[in-house]
């Protein structure tokens, strides 16, 4: 009995503990499942995110793609499902990127970049893209998943923080930062090409009275005026910037190769934006006028550090403020003498015609023999200050600021009388003027010609005109028509500095010429320097053969003169035989 019920307990037991196990298997089984059912739940959230999201099979083929998807590329899953990715290509990346791309993927399993794509509508964005392969137990790739971030929040972004770092909010011009960088770059840039860039930095006189005046609302319309009025008068490849307050800069990245014409391009920028900045700005019924001071520094080859062409420029600035305001400086001082220089001649040289204060100077031309034959007509100013001033110092300047007409008008008119008298003494010779690009090219030139010599009375067989070899390069044609006419009036016609320009031969040959000047460079060195002498003997046989006449300018030793001789040289003009004087002492010479 005893037995029977411990056989009993014992089977109940054992049916409570298989019980057990069933019910704990069971308990196991509901929570994986539950498990994965929620790992499915989070797997189709996860697929329902923000992020736009693609499944292709291992071919490339869509599979499936989520909601943001359809948001970003403007495609339906049904539009797109069976599809190939390239129907999102923008055509921004070629070839070589998707090689890439797919090289990667199947190399590494991964790829992830920037890239741009074409949504349903047409339109291309940047989007962030990042594919993994996904393999199976045995490694082969089954599928692919394609996350995409939109970029535009981001670039968006980057941009604000970019014109945050980077630009003035007021005006919207570069702010110091970004103009250091151009600068930066400029110097650079100027080392490697061996030209000239400047700084100018700007100053507006009166802004801060007004803005205490008138408040702070009516100071920044002004700034922005003075900005507005900058970019319009400057070139689109010059660099204003606003570095807070009233002052301004300005970055002329590339002026020149040759340090003088930089220093006169760079000075008529700074005049300019003086002149700018000084016109009245009309504001709310009032009227203001600010005025600017501007200081001005160069950089080149020679190595300054990056900041230094900006501290030069304000040193000027100040100096320029310090000089009374509305004024333009230079930081290196000899610029500043030559500037000041070029300003006072041009101001003086309109009265110098007026006040007798030219000087015509002639200088012998001679032949093989040595005889006197003509006389080339050189220009001197008489400064009642400066003592003589060379042509070079002030043709140039006359030929900028025009005045070179009315100065090669007077010069014709007195060589022409000069000539007249001569022959009337019996003394006649050849005079030989030099004509500038600008007389050159003036209207009815040929005609104001004619009317000097008809005036006089002077016989065109004595006269000759240089021209430049530069100038008949510019306009052949127009070149051509007006020596065509001088030559008509029975005038001589020379080019000057003959093989500093670089025209060719075939230019040369259409001139209705008579004459070659050797510039005097060429004649440097010669007979020992063999390069120089191979020059001149080139020139020689080139006038040979188009039969012109050759003066050599520069003679100043019997070894040059004697070397011409042996090349047959027509003419010869030089310190050996005689510097230019005055015509009263040149007329006694004869
Ligand atoms: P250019 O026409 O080539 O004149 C020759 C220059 O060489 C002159 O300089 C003359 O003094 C200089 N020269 C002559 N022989 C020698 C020499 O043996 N050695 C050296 N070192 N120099 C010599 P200048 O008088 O200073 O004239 C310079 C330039 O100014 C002229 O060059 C010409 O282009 C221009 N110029 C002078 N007068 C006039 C003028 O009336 N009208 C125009 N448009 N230009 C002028
Ligand atoms: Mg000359
Ligand atoms: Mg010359």
């Amino acid at each position: 009995m005893n037995l029977l019920l411990l056989l009993l307990v014992l089977a109940l037991l054992a049916m409570i503990a298989m019980l057990g196990v069933v019910l704990w298997r069971t308990r196991r089984d509901c929570a994986e499942h539950k498990r994965a059912r929620e790992l499915l739940w989070l797997a189709a959230k996860a697929f329902d995110a923000a992020e736009g999201m693609c499944i292709t099979d291992r071919r490339g083929i869509i599979q499936r793609v989520n909601p943001a998807f359809t948001r970003m590329t403007g495609y339906t899953a049904d539009e797109v499902i069976g599809q190939n990715p390239s129907l999102l290509h923008s055509g921004r990346h070629d070839a070589e990127f998707y090689a890439t791309m797919w090289h990667d993927l199947l190399t590494k399993g991964h790829w992830a970049g920037e890239i741009w794509n074409r949504r349903k509508n047409g339109e291309i964005y940047p989007e962030w893209a990042s594919i993994a392969a996904v393999q199976d137990e045995q490694g082969e790739t089954t599928h692919f998943i394609v996350n995409f971030f939109g970029l535009g929040k981001q670039k968006a972004a980057e941009d604000a923080l970019h014109r945050l770092a980077y630009y003035d909010p007021l005006t919207h011009l570069p702010n110091r930062q970004l103009f250091i960088e151009h600068l930066g770059k400029a110097q650079a840039a100027a080392k490697r090409g061996k030209h000239y860039g400047a700084v100018l930095f700007v100053d507006l006189d009166n802004f801060r009275r007004i803005n205490d005046a008138r408040g702070h609302e009516t100071g920044d319309q002004l700034l922005r005026e003075v900005a507005a009025r900058l970019i319009r008068f400057l070139r689109e490849e010059d660099i204003v910037a606003h570095f807070g307050g009233d002052r301004f800069t300005v970055l002329l990245a590339k002026l020149a190769g040759s340090e003088e014409i930089a220093i006169r391009f760079a000075r008529g920028v700074a005049e300019k934006i003086r002149l700018v900045l000084s016109m009245p700005i009309q504001w709310q019924d009032s009227t203001y006028v600010l005025g600017a001071s501007v200081g001005v520094a160069l950089f080149s080859v020679k190595g300054k550090t990056l900041d230094e062409p900006l501290k030069q420029a304000e040193t000027a600035l100040n100096q320029a403020k310090m000089a009374g305001r509305n004024a333009v400086r230079f930081f290196e001082a000899v610029m500043q003498i030559e500037v000041e220089t070029r300003m006072a001649l041009e101001g003086e040289m309109h009265r110098a015609i007026e006040r007798n204060e030219l000087q015509i100077y002639l200088q012998p031309q001679v032949d093989g023999e040595a005889r006197i034959i003509g006389a080339e007509v050189l220009l001197r100013w008489q400064h009642p200050e400066r003592g003589i001033v060379p042509p070079d110092h002030f043709i140039p300047l006359a030929e900028e600021t025009g005045q070179i007409i009315a100065i090669g008008e007077w010069v014709l008119l007195e060589i022409c009388r000069l000539l007249a008298r001569m022959t009337a003494a019996g003394q006649a010779l050849r005079m030989a003027v030099n004509v500038s690009p600008r007389q050159f090219r003036q209207p009815h030139f040929a005609t104001r010609v004619k009317a000097a010599l008809v005036a006089t009375g002077a016989d065109p067989d004595w006269l000759t005109l240089e021209i430049t070899e530069g100038l008949a390069i510019e306009d052949i044609d127009g070149t051509i028509a007006t020596l065509s006419a001088l030559k008509a009036l029975g005038i001589h016609l020379s080019i000057d500095d003959f093989g500093t320009g670089y025209s060719s031969l075939a230019y040369l040959s259409r001139l209705p010429v008579d004459e070659l000047k050797i510039d005097k460079s060429f004649l440097r060195g010669v007979p020992d320097d063999a390069r120089n002498t191979a020059l001149v003997e080139a020139i020689l046989a080139v006038a040979r053969h188009l039969h012109l006449s050759v003066v050599a300018e520069g003679v100043e030793t019997v070894e040059q003169a004697t070397f011409l001789r042996t090349c047959n040289c027509d003419c010869y003009q030089g310190y050996l035989y005689g510097r230019p004087e005055p015509i009263e002492t040149f007329l006694q010479l004869l």
